[in-house]
């Protein structure tokens, strides 16, 4: 059975990285876009072909050749592919970062999943988004070494956990 429940309108704090702790967003001001919120974990891929080819976990950095915390899934694709929101949720993030490039997070209530290296952003802070609705397009915004989508799937404290099983 599906849980309604109203998103709290107490202040949270989103991290674009878990290292940098970036200014506290006040969910007060998306009020009147706050509805009641169908509260769902994802559980699709955020591409139409999914095609993995970076697991979550360690590995040999692509860029900087020592190994690193890979915190998400990365998804191959072309510039331009469509990116979907994997469940339904509230748009808490939608800007830039010199990593991420154009990035999105979304809270799904219990986790939020987050998209990166978008050529473009569809939505905007305090948006309510369905599953499959149509966010972004896939790019090479931030550092990467070709186009793709940085998947990942983060917990109640804005730490990533592995997307894998939040895949169907
Ligand atoms: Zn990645």
């Amino acid at each position: 059975m599906k849980r309604l429940i109203l998103l709290s309108l107490a202040t949270i704090s989103i991290a674009a990285a878990p290292k940098k702790q970036s200014a506290a967003i006040d969910l007060r001001r998306f009020a009147p876009n706050l509805q009641r919120l169908e509260c769902v974990d994802p559980d699709i891929s955020p591409t139409k072909k999914p095609k993995m080819v970076s697991k979550f976990g360690f590995r040999s950095h692509p860029i900087f050749g020592i190994p690193k915390m890979h915190t998400g899934i990365d998804f191959d694709g072309k510039t331009g592919d469509t990116i979907f929101a994997t469940a339904p949720g509230v748009i808490v993030q939608s800007k830039y970062h010199n990593s991420y490039g154009n990035f999105i997070l979304i809270d799904h209530c219990s986790v939020s999943s987050f998209y990166a290296h978008l050529s473009k952003s569809f939505v905007h802070v305090g948006q309510l988004v369905t599953k499959h609705q149509a966010i972004g397009l896939m790019g090479t915004s931030g550092s990467v070494t070709g186009s793709h989508v940085h998947y990942e799937i983060r917990d109640k404290n804005n730490k990533q956990i592995n997307p894998i099983k939040y895949l169907k």
